[in-house]
């Protein structure tokens, strides 16, 4: 019997098993197919890929204003999936899950099948052997909702999109949360027409405004057609060559055709497959039910990572499996909550985010309370030299402690950008010791410090004379700081 198994082998699982044996418990890990989990082979790598390939073709656009010469390049979607796939397989063999498992001392059984239990301390694989643990960490994942409605089964989730044959000349992307935003992104840049249809008021609606309206607006530019606000689907027919996909807006069935239709539309937790009831644990909303320590309702059941529905992203999958492992093989109860979690969407223009949005600023400290400056990115010299002009980057601290409460951020380098931020927040640093940061010039990050020494002066932090301050006076620029005294 092994003091720990944990069932899945993506970033939550690898992490819980390495941070195990780290603390010398005896571990096994099950993985029904390849190591690596959604992030390698389904997800961030993958979608990254093709990202950095419409970068490319949007950076050719820029041939002529640079005096630069050549013909503008086309797409070979089968080259570009090839190569993606080879990326994936680079990766995995970069990172030799596997072999850095087991020089550590864990057992791993990787393509076992699904893993489900037959009661609380025993699995049974795939292959219908049965491992026993004395503890569990569920690290099992999620995947893409397929919905339901008459016709659904000619629709395809971005995991369909890597074993495409052509790129398809019209694409309906149905969900404008991340990854319905980054395959619309993509698909427009190849040339392909876009629509993406949300049920929300608007895109990325677990976003800032300023990074939705930002996304959207550029989405427009660039002739993807933004349908918001749309009651559901209703179905798929198959006309000739293109699908006919119904959907309703108000009181009206309207239709679209298109050669392709990709749902992004949620990501379930993979439950079914482990027969969570035959070990006591419970679920809520179809996710394993976990407290801040990653508790299941069962004692000796631990879960990270997507699974749980907290926060399904690589960077806190990570963060999760290493406590749970910690909690599992201490038996203690370090709880944590995700506050300071930088993130953001590969889309063009690209977004990124961390902390609060201003809305849940204003719920939590109060109107009164909450200082926002927002700069465009044509305040940064590097967005002229570099001809990206086009983005903000909005700020919130708190008046009365000064500490940052989050930064929303759309424009080139826009995840890179947000990470600063991220470390500011997690030294908690005040918004004057952002602001007299000597941040290397000419970049893409000094935008957080015009943000900054734009919230300085707003808060009357430096001196600057009465009529000064009543003047209708400049900005924050690039090139002044304040008065460290
Ligand atoms: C298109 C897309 C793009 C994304 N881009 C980003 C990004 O840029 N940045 C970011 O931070 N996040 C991104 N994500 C999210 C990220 O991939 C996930 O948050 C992350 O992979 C979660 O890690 P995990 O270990 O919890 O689950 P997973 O990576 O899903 O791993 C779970 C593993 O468990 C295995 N498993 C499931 N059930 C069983 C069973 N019964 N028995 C045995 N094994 C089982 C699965 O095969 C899988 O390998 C993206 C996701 C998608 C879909």
């Amino acid at each position: 019997m092994f003091e720990i198994v944990i069932i899945g082998g993506g970033p939550a699982g690898v992490t819980a098993a390495l941070r195990a044996r780290e603390l010398g418990a005896s571990v096994a890990l099950v993985e029904r197919g390849n190591m690596g989990g959604t992030c390698t082979n389904d997800g961030c790598v993958p979608t990254r890929v093709l990202a950095r390939a419409a970068r490319l073709v949007r950076d050719a656009e820029q041939f002529t204003d640079y005096g630069l010469v050549g013909e503008p390049p086309r797409v070979d979607f089968a080259r570009l999936l090839n190569r993606t796939q080879r990326i994936v397989y680079e990766i995995q063999e970069k990172k030799q899950l596997r072999r850095q498992l087991e020089t550590a001392g864990a057992s791993v059984l990787d393509q076992a099948g699904d893993a489900g239990f037959v009661d609380g301390h025993t699995l049974a694989l795939g292959d219908g052997s049965l491992i026993s643990g004395e503890k569990f960490v569920v690290c099992a994942g999620g995947h893409a909702r397929r919905m339901e409605f008459p016709g659904s089964g000619h629709a395809l989730t971005h995991s369909d999109v890597w074993t495409m044959e052509n790129l398809p000349s019209s694409v309906v992307v149905v969900g404008a949360a991340a990854t319905g935003c980054q395959l619309a992104s993509v698909f427009a840049a190849f040339g392909s027409r876009v629509r993406l249809l949300e049920v929300a008021p608007r895109i990325l609606g677990g976003e800032d405004e300023v990074v939705s309206r930002g996304v959207a607006d550029a989405f427009a530019r660039r002739g993807i057609e933004i349908l918001t606000g749309i009651g559901g689907v209703e179905r798929i027919e198959k006309e000739g060559e293109l699908l006919r996909l119904s959907y309703t807006q108000g009181d009206e069935v309207r239709t679209i055709d298109a050669e392709a239709v990709v749902l992004a539309v949620g990501w379930p937790a993979n439950v079914d497959a482990l027969n969570l009831a035959a070990a006591g644990v419970e679920t809520s909303r179809g996710y394993v039910l976990v407290d801040d320590a990653l508790r299941t309702s069962a004692p000796h059941v631990f879960a990270a990572g997507d699974v749980t529905g907290r926060m399904m992203l690589v960077q806190s999958a990570t963060y999760e499996g290493t406590l749970a492992a910690e909690n599992a093989s201490l038996g203690e109860a370090r709880d944590y909550r995700h506050a300071i979690v930088p993130h953001g969407g590969f889309t063009d223009p690209e977004y990124g985010s961390v902390g609060l949005t201003e809305r849940r600023a204003i719920d939590e400290v109060g109107e009164e309370d909450c200082a926002v400056a927002t700069v465009p990115y044509a305040d940064l010299d590097r967005g002229v030299i570099d001809g990206h002009p086009d983005g903000a980057c909005k700020l919130i601290v708190s008046r009365s402690s000064r500490r940052i409460l989050g930064a929303h951020i759309v424009g080139e380098q826009a995840v890179e950008v947000v990470q600063l931020v991220a470390a500011a927040m997690g030294a908690g640093m005040r918004v004057e010791q952002l602001a007299d940061l000597e941040l290397a010039y000419p970049t893409f990050t000094a935008i957080v410090g015009l943000a900054a020494r734009q919230l300085v002066r707003d808060l009357g932090l430096v001196p600057v004379s009465p009529r000064w301050r009543a003047s209708s006076r400049p900005g924050a620029t690039e090139w002044e700081h304040n008065d460290r005294s």
